[in-house]
């Protein structure tokens, strides 16, 4: 396990570099809500990018879709949200603080007195009220009379959106199951306990996908889906010996599922969901066909047969993916009798992709560097950067996580060629300042 104060490092460098801050810091805070920096909002970027690319973009059997966020509330009554989408929650009589009945093993016990004792062990102890159950959705209200009529929730996860437009998917796109629909928004949980930065929040974004399959066909697609997921997160640099899958036993699985497993990553306070994958049956296309009164099922040509689709979904978040990227590609090394601290972040999540410097700020190096740097910027993220000596400016894009640094000096004006610097071994080569666009390109990939 990782040394405790290794999510603090984490949570310190992101607010230093600009990746996240607390939000509405400057009026004390809003208590788990985070907002996103300039190589933050980057970051985030590059994983919804990747996994675009992934599920959508390179696949002919997947289509996308940006439902919104309100809907009509039927929605969520046909979902089963409006009823069952609760937590148990249960209040400490002594020190007053909330936790979730089923999370006491992990949550620290509220009261100064105690530090370090688990909740679990003041439930033991006769400290709790009964668990009642706490809806976890966000009611507002739409238009100016705040009644009953008026009421609306914000989703709280981007699924249901997918299942109301299958059939107006179906008939623009001319897909046939087996095929999918993916949506990457925001969706909203008034969690009790959130906390862990930004792995549990009240509002997030997810990446979900519903991918509608022959009811015959649907242990096939879930074993699909579930090595297709747990691959993409290794081919993005997570170490795979911090991956897991982890069944769901028959016990936990929603009322929904007859299979789900969860994608868990090892964060510094232990194994935690990014991804489940569930097999969700054909339950969400016939509850709105209940509650719409529209019929949800395929009509099979071949077979003339009319059906519902079974559903194989992989819903992941996007702020839990990033706080996993950012956790395994954090390093502290000794180079040279000095702390040098590295994101080795995949290149293709890097936010800035190559850093351009001149050695010294004379003879020409700034006005070469520069123009260099405009070159590259019209291909990559670039940084240019001309304060301090050259080695702390290495050690600046390090810990951002920058593969590529490119230094212009005194040999440039001579025979044209620049340094270029690699994150990972620092190994630095010479290359021809007119081939270096293409060098980079080869090297991100
Ligand atoms: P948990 O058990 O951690 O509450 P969940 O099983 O309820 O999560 P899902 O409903 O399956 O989560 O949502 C799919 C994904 O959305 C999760 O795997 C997670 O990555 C992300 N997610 C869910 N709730 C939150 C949250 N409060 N903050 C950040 N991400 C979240």
């Amino acid at each position: 396990m990782p040394a405790p104060d290794a999510m603090d490092k984490i949570v310190s460098l992101c607010k230093r570099r600009g990746f996240v801050f607390p939000a509405s810091e400057i009026y004390g805070g809003q208590a788990s809500c985070w907002d996103y920096g300039p190589l933050g909002v980057e970051l985030k970027r590059n994983v919804k990018d990747a996994w675009w690319t992934s599920l959508v973009q390179r696949r002919d059997d997947v289509v996308g879709l940006d439902s919104a966020i309100l809907q009509h509330p039927e929605v969520w009554n046909a979902s089963g949200h409006v009823t069952g989408f609760s937590d148990p929650l249960v209040d400490c009589r002594e020190c007053k603080a909330r936790f979730r009945a089923d999370h006491l093993e992990k949550a620290d016990c509220g009261s100064r007195a105690y530090a370090g004792r688990k909740a679990a062990k003041c439930r033991d102890a006769g400290l709790f009220t009964e668990a009642r159950q706490f809806n976890l959705m966000f009611k507002t209200h739409v238009g100016p009379m705040e009644d009953s009529a008026s009421i609306a929730y914000l989703r709280p996860e981007t699924a249901q959106g997918i299942f109301i437009n299958f059939t107006n998917v179906l008939n623009c796109s001319r897909k046939k199951p087996p095929f999918g629909i993916a949506q990457i928004g925001k969706s909203f949980r008034n969690e009790i306990t959130p906390g862990n930065f930004i792995f549990r929040t009240r509002e997030f974004e997810q990446m979900e996908m519903e991918f509608f399959v022959p009811p015959a066909d649907w242990q096939k697609w879930f074993e699909y889906w579930r090595d297709e997921r747990f691959r993409w997160y290794t081919d993005l640099g997570i170490r795979s010996e911090k991956l897991r899958l982890r069944p769901h036993a028959d016990t936990e699985l929603a009322h929904y599922a007859n299979a789900c497993v969860d994608v868990e990553y090892e964060f510094p306070f232990g194994w935690s969901e990014l991804e489940g994958i569930a097999s969700r049956t054909d339950f969400d296309l016939k509850q709105h066909e209940k509650h719409s009164g529209r019929e949800m099922k395929f009509f099979d040509d071949a077979k003339k047969t009319h059906y519902h689709p079974f559903v194989i979904e992989p819903a992941a978040g996007v702020d839990r993916a990033a706080l996993a990227f950012l956790v395994d590609a954090y390093q502290e090394e000794q180079v040279e009798g000095e702390t040098r601290t590295v994101l080795h972040l995949n290149p293709r999540l890097a936010p800035v992709k190559v850093a351009v410097f001149p050695l010294v700020r004379k003879e020409g190096m700034p006005e070469r560097a520069l123009a260099i740097e405009r070159e590259l910027r019209r291909r990559f993220p670039t940084f240019y950067d001309e304060s301090g000596a050259v080695g702390r400016r290495y050690r600046r894009q390090d810990e951002i996580g920058t593969p590529f640094c490119v230094t212009i000096d005194g040999e440039t004006a001579e025979n044209d060629t620049v340094t270029l610097r690699e994150r990972d071994s620092m190994q630095q080569i010479r290359v021809n300042a007119g081939a270096l666009a293409g060098a980079l390109a080869e090297r991100l990939g």
